[in-house]
């Protein structure tokens, strides 16, 4: 089968020609029918050798959705078939988080050597993926895989912030959401469909911020020097009670700081690497800072039914496999609007 695949630390990626897996006990094979592309995946090409820790040859790809079409022995719950999503941040499945559904806090996968498809585990930017455990996997029931595979990372992960934020977030309150790329132009639609807080979009550029008030924001505002003082401004000097930063840039970060309200919260989502001190006399009184990962299973069954309700909808540009390689190059270079989806 095809498979989209990094070979080399700090190389593009490359499309290569390797054996359809065979799905081992209690595993399931998908024929991949979506595959959505994420900034994280130039995060983890970028990283020198010494950081790097997701194994070598690594097939991409970690929002997944497909068709059931082998079962491993032991694998029972889907059936050949099904049409499906996979829920990304795999744990270890026995532990406390895990236990909730938050496999994305499991404090043992690491230990256990279990990573996410695309992110250490073969991923979906292939023809068919091994998912490890029938839990990982949940219907579709009547999505469109390429519209909704995104809703596994650009959805749930925001969603995941947001949720955490919203009794921060009542009416008359303001978010403010710093980088409406895959994850933020979602995250405008999630805070529309279950928050009443007027929405500032922050973005450098010109058609991101266009899109960001076709999917909602009340109001947008350039990233530069002076954003910080505009959205003071027209908060009446109270600030947002809560920032969504989907950058994390040294400069990001900054604005979070400038305009949090006192006893806000500042949700660091993108992973610029920058951090923000925090303490007094460096955040407003009260202010909370976090940096969420992902999102738990029942979340990603909430993310779905926004979508399926119609409150949530992924701007996707779509790529074959053979193009998911300049796919990747438009992405490096912010060209993408809303989410790149390869279809194999
Ligand atoms: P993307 O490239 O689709 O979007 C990034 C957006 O940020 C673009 O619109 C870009 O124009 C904008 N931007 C860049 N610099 C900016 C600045 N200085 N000020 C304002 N806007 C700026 O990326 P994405 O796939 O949406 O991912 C966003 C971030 O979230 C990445 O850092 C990614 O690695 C991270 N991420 C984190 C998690 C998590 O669990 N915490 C999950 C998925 C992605
Ligand atoms: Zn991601």
């Amino acid at each position: 089968m095809k498979a989209l695949q990094c070979l080399e630390i700090g190389a593009p990626p490359e499309l290569v020609e390797i054996e359809t897996p065979e799905p081992g006990p209690g595993e399931v094979r998908l024929r991949v029918t979506a595959a959505g592309l994420c900034h994280s995946d130039w995060f983890l090409m970028g990283l020198p050798a010494d950081q790097y820790v997701y194994g070598l040859p690594l097939t991409l790809g970690h929002e997944a959705a497909g068709v059931v079409d082998a079962l491993g022995p032991g694998a029972t719950g889907v059936a050949v078939g099904d049409a499906v999503a996979v829920y990304g941040p795999w744990g270890c499945g026995r532990c406390h988080a895990c236990a909730q559904g938050r496999e994305d806090y499991c404090p043992n996968a690491a230990a256990q050597g279990i990573a996410p498809p695309g992110l250490g585990a073969p991923g979906a930017m292939a023809e068919y993926m091994i998912v490890d455990d029938p839990r990982h996997l949940v219907s579709l029931d009547g999505l469109d895989p390429v519209e909704c595979v995104s809703l596994t990372d650009a959805g749930l992960t925001p969603y995941h912030a947001i949720r955490s934020s919203l009794s921060k977030l009542w009416p008359g309150s303001t978010a403010v959401v710093i980088g409406v790329g895959g994850l933020g132009h979602v995250a405008v639609q999630i805070l529309r469909a279950i928050t009443p807080a007027a929405i500032i979009a922050v973005d450098v550029d010109d058609d991101k911020l266009a899109l960001a008030t076709e999917v909602g924001a009340h109001r947008t505002v350039r990233s530069d020097s002076d954003a910080g003082a505009r959205i003071r401004e027209s908060t009446a000097g109270i600030g947002a009670e809560a920032v969504f930063d989907f950058v994390g840039a040294a400069a990001t970060v900054q604005l979070a700081r400038e305009v949090v309200a006192i006893d806000g919260d500042v949700q660091i989502v993108g992973i610029g690497g920058a951090t923000l001190p925090t303490g007094f006399f460096s955040t407003p009184f009260g202010a909370s800072v976090r940096a969420p990962y992902w999102g738990s299973r029942a979340e990603l069954l909430e993310v779905l039914d926004l979508a399926r309700s119609g409150s949530v909808r992924v701007h996707v540009e779509r790529f074959g496999l053979d193009d998911a390689p300049e796919a990747y190059r438009r992405l490096h270079d912010g060209g993408i609007r809303g989410r790149a989806v390869v279809v194999p």
